[in-house]
């Protein structure tokens, strides 16, 4: 018979790595599975999408600022010192029990190995979604002012008193346009169709900047430039005509997608947008012992330090849900 773990936690952004940190100071001696670099469809690594971002600026405790990358490997550091293992593997399947805390859950990683847990903390995140451009992920990787969060890329100095766009006509495009407004010349909203799909307020914060347009029927079909982004090519969604519009910054702001895939069939609640369905406010799933945190439980703020937040809540749950089921 394997070793049952008392926590597993799935997952290695802000979410993992601080529910790691508080699992592994209580001694409940947490393995995190990390993942693998993947492309899915747009860049997923190992770390989630703080390693996609160059600088963070809002992040207490960095009053500098610090990249994206770094303050991950500072994460997992963190983590390991007080005994976090770690397995650079990916969770391909759930098998959850329904009593867990005398017949364990069963995690499938990619390699063919098995993992059993009283506790399963999920933390897998989401990814932003992206128009799949092969010019735009090649400057969103290389930090060349391609960017799927305006929020923690967009008061970066590069971007001020430039010309810049946002794609998507949701609330997330609203409010990053709107962020947008306060350091650029101009922010262009692009938008597929001629009505947004955002809520009227939201439309109306944007539309009274006097630095803010809509460009309607408009699809961004080329992002061009060589090290920096210098303009994007639109195409009319009716005519089919197309432009140049100069641009120093382009923000896609189309919606994201949980990775949730690997619980296909595993019984965890979701919402009607694919996200872990948490009860209340704290991060109990419908399934005894299993707890989520982060942005896979998360459509609406979505930020380091709210995943961080959650990520010490699912810790502080599971060790109190262990010692009530009698898991010592
Ligand atoms: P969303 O509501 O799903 O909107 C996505 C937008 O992107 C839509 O306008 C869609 O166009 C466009 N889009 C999707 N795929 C595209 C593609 N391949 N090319 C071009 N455009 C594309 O997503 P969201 O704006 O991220 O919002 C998600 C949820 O969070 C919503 O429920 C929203 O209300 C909520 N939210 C709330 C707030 C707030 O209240 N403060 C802030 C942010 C988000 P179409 O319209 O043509 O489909």
């Amino acid at each position: 018979m394997s070793t049952t773990h008392k926590v597993v936690i799935i997952g290695s952004g802000p979410a993992g790595w601080t529910a790691a940190i508080y699992a592994a100071r209580a001694q409940l001696n947490p393995i995190v599975y990390c993942g693998v670099p993947k492309q899915d469809p747009g860049p997923v690594l190992p770390g989630g999408q703080l390693m996609l971002t160059t600088e963070v600026e809002n992040y207490p405790g960095f009053e500098h600022g610090v990249m994206g990358p770094e303050m991950m490997a500072k994460f997992r550091a963190q983590a390991e010192r007080f005994g976090t293992k770690v397995m650079e593997e990916d969770i391909e399947r759930c098998e959850f029990s329904k009593d867990p805390a005398r017949a364990p859950h069963t995690l499938h990683a990619a390699d063919g190995t098995k993992v059993h847990a009283h506790a399963v903390i999920i933390a897998t995140g989401a990814t932003a979604n992206w128009l799949g451009l092969p010019s735009e992920m090649r400057l969103a990787t290389s930090g060349g002012g391609v960017s799927a969060c305006a929020v923690c890329d967009g008061a970066l100095p590069v971007f001020r008193n430039q010309p810049l766009a946002v794609v998507g006509g949701g609330d997330t495009a609203m409010e990053e346009a709107t962020y947008l407004t306060k350091f650029a010349s101009t922010v262009y909203l692009i938008h597929r169709r001629d009505s947004l799909r955002a809520s009227k307020i939201m439309q109306q914060r944007f539309l009274e900047r006097p630095n803010a347009k809509v460009l309607f029927n408009k699809a961004v079909v080329d992002v061009l430039g060589d090290r920096t982004i210098e303009a994007v090519m639109l195409e009319d969604t009716v005519t089919r005509e197309k432009s140049r519009l100069d641009v120093r910054g382009l923000f896609i702001a189309i919606g994201h997608t949980p990775a949730t895939k690997f619980l296909a069939g595993a019984g965890v609640a979701l919402t009607d947008k694919g996200y872990v369905e948490l009860k209340n406010r704290n991060s109990y799933t419908n399934i005894p012992g299993v707890f989520a945190a982060g942005d896979v439980a998360d459509a609406e703020y979505r930020q380091a330090v709210t995943a961080a937040g959650m990520g010490c809540q699912s810790a502080l749950d599971a060790e109190r849900w262990l010692a009530a089921t009698g898991v010592h």
